[in-house]
């Protein structure tokens, strides 16, 4: 589904923040990115975003080599979620969650309706939030709509950085409850970086840990993770 093929990143000031990463992911699995601070989860999930350009490598989805698409053809296929929510504040909820179908040119009422159905899935109905802005919300009510917005265009791949980091315990156990539900729902090809290893073994089918330089030191399922 996702393949890295020799995938590198050097920052134009030397860093090397991300070796030569060889990663296949299958589709439908949820892959965690692990590792201390500054070992290039960030850079990795930007790269195959296109945020940033990779210095070396390709990225291949699904067959197609998309190392060199434009970033709106890529919207389509990849949503993102990123760390601290991230919504836009001066948009409403609706307007947040519609940001990539309305980049993508739907009509307006594909939009609204695809934009109805998001908040439902994530328990914030749009009568009741739609016209609310982000700064009514609690942090994991915005941490929803986060995953909403980054789902709104049907992305077969769905990226995030941490994506849960952000909130209290309580309602970041409750959110990794139900991104489980929605995911065991919507079968996406999930990337998520994240420094809380429970949460990588309570929400992942494979951990891919990778140490200081980007360098992939393991990438396996969590028990074995675990194990080593
Ligand atoms: P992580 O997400 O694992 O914390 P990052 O991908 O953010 O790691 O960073 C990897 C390495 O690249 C770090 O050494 C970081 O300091 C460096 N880095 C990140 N962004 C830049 C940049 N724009 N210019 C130079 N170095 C950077
Ligand atoms: P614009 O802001 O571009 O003039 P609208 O306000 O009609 O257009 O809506 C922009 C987008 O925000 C729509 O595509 C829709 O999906 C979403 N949206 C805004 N308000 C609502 C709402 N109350 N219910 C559902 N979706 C909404």
């Amino acid at each position: 589904m996702i393949r890295l093929d020799g995938l590198g990143k050097r920052y134009p000031d030397g860093t090397v923040a991300v070796a030569e990463l060889d990663m296949a992911v299958r589709r439908g699995e949820l892959v965690a990115l692990v590792g201390p601070s500054g070992c290039g989860k960030s850079t990795t999930l930007r790269m195959v975003n296109r945020l940033i350009e990779p210095t070396s490598g390709r990225i291949v989805l699904d067959g197609d080599d998309v190392t060199d698409v434009s970033a709106v053809e890529l919207r389509r296929r990849i949503g993102y979620v990123i760390q601290q929510v991230g919504l836009f504040p001066h948009l409403t909820v609706g307007d947040n969650v519609a940001t990539v179908p309305r980049l993508l040119g739907w009509d307006k009422k594909r939009q609204r309706e695809r934009t109805a159905e998001m908040l439902d899935l994530v328990g914030l109905p749009a009568k009741t939030y739609a016209d609310r802005y982000p700064h009514e919300l609690s942090g994991g009510q915005q941490q929803r709509i986060g995953v909403a917005r980054g789902l709104a265009a049907d992305p077969d791949v769905l990226l995030m950085d941490e994506p849960f980091g952000a909130v209290d315990p309580i309602a970041r156990d409750r959110l990794q409850g139900e991104f489980r539900r929605i995911q065991s729902e919507l079968h996406k090809t999930v990337l998520f970086v994240t420094h809380d290893v429970d949460e990588a073994v309570r929400l992942a089918d494979r951990i891919a840990v990778f140490s200081q330089g980007g360098k992939l030191e393991q990438f396996a399922d969590p028990a074995t993770v675990l194990g080593a």
